[in-house]
């Protein structure tokens, strides 16, 4: 297997040339934006005409991601292909990298995109998840051992993200009745473990096989969506922080991948650490790299991708990032004839260290990325002081 395929040769591809992205998120608005920032041209492809990496630059193809004409449109503009999201087609990326190089590889992509081909990677890396079990069919489910593993979440093995395609079950009964709600397509039924906190990992791993990474992240998830990330030298003990990054670099080298990968963890009472799942790209627990360290994740994305050196990543200040939800322009509640309303963001501007970025998404809705709020400043207490102030601005909980 290799992270990168399709190029001839190991020669970077330099700044003037065009790197194109499959998704026209924010994560490949961010991307846009730092590749540009060095001098390169950028190519997205998103079927979305108002997608927000589209609308920021210099190449928008607007077809599907299977659409073979859009990709050959896509190859011939761009000297190199990542992506933005893993629900990417991964045949897509095989298709690009016939004629590009494309980081990371298709074989990657396919298996962050399927729990079930995820766990069984963690578990050949040597990284423990939770107990789980594989559901695809009817006899699966009745061999579920209720003990080991209810109470429980299923969750659908493609297609899930911010905690869609899930669901907590307690008993048996509950169980199949999730199975046949999520259309009885192939599952992993999870044990419910008491977390202590969530944590993650963000790396880099070159061509050559080199791997830089940033410090651990501390994540706070709301309803199963990221809400706030903290990032300083005591957001978790050294011991945890260290077994987190030793387990990332297996699972990446594991894959012999090529690009930026994140890596979920959950960390428990005892000590120890669950992988929960990786993502193939930047993520949003790392948006706090751009303001808070001297290399984002997005500008290592386009280095792994054009074959650029990594340099290890410094933090330089103490950061706690915010995401702003569709919610916030909903104080009192979504409904019909209910028009959104801008949070106050001159007020919250006013907070020393603040950070504002908005992803440019014309709707506001529940549960939507809107965009996310960086805090950064000289001391631990003064950044969380300031995060707590911006929270209570927003509307927002205060920092536990
Ligand atoms: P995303 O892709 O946005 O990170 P997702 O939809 O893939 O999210 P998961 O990361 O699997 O979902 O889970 C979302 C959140 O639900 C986790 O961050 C955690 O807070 C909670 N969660 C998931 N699995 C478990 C578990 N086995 N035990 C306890 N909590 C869990
Ligand atoms: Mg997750």
């Amino acid at each position: 297997m290799s992270g990168v395929t399709g190029h001839s040769a190991d020669l970077p591809i330099l700044p003037g040339a065009t790197l194109g992205v499959l998704g026209g998120g924010q994560l490949g608005r961010m991307f846009a934006h730092a590749a540009q920032r060095m001098g390169y041209f950028t190519a997205v492809l998103d079927p979305d005409a108002d997608s927000p990496a589209g609308r920021v630059s210099h190449h928008h193809i607007h077809t599907d991601y299977a659409d073979v004409d859009g990709l050959a449109r896509l190859a011939g503009l761009a000297d190199a292909v990542t992506t933005e999201f893993e629900n990417v087609p991964a045949p897509s990326l095989e298709h690009l990298a016939v004629a590009r190089p494309v980081s990371p590889a298709a074989s990657a992509i396919a298996i962050a995109q399927d729990r079930i081909a995820e766990k069984a990677h963690f578990t050949r890396c040597g990284v423990p998840c939770a107990p789980y079990a594989v559901i695809e069919t009817a006899e699966q489910l009745a061999a579920v051992d209720e003990q080991l593993l209810l109470p429980g979440i299923l969750k659908t093995a493609r297609l899930g993200y911010d905690g869609k395609g899930q669901q907590r079950v307690k008993t048996r009964a509950e169980l199949v009745e999730a199975w046949q709600a999520a259309g009885c397509v192939p599952c992993v039924l999870e044990k419910m473990l008491p977390l202590e906190f969530e944590c993650s990992v963000i790396l880099a791993r070159g061509r050559d096989g080199q791997i830089v990474h940033f410090p651990p992240q501390r994540n706070l998830h709301r309803d199963g969506i990221l809400a706030v990330t903290e990032v300083h030298p005591q957001n978790m003990p050294k011991t945890v922080a260290q077994g987190a990054v030793n387990s990332a670099r297996s699972i990446a080298s594991g894959l012999d991948y090529v690009g930026v990968l994140c890596v979920e963890f959950f960390a428990l009472a005892d000590g120890s650490l669950v992988v929960n799942e990786m993502a193939p790209r930047p993520h949003n627990s790392g948006h706090y790299t751009m303001e808070a360290c001297d290399v984002s994740q997005f500008e290592l994305q386009v280095r792994t991708l054009a074959g650029l050196p990594l340099t290890a990543p410094r933090q330089h200040s103490p950061a706690v990032m915010l995401n702003l939800l569709g919610d916030l322009w909903f104080p009192d509640g979504e409904g019909d004839g209910i028009k959104p309303v801008a949070p106050r963001w001159s007020e919250v501007l006013a907070v020393p260290g603040t950070h504002l970025h908005l992803y440019g998404k014309l709707a506001p809705r529940r549960g939507r990325k809107m965009g996310h709020l960086t805090l950064t400043g000289a001391t631990l207490e003064s950044v969380r002081a300031n995060a707590s102030q911006a929270a209570l601005l927003l509307g927002l909980p205060a920092l536990a």
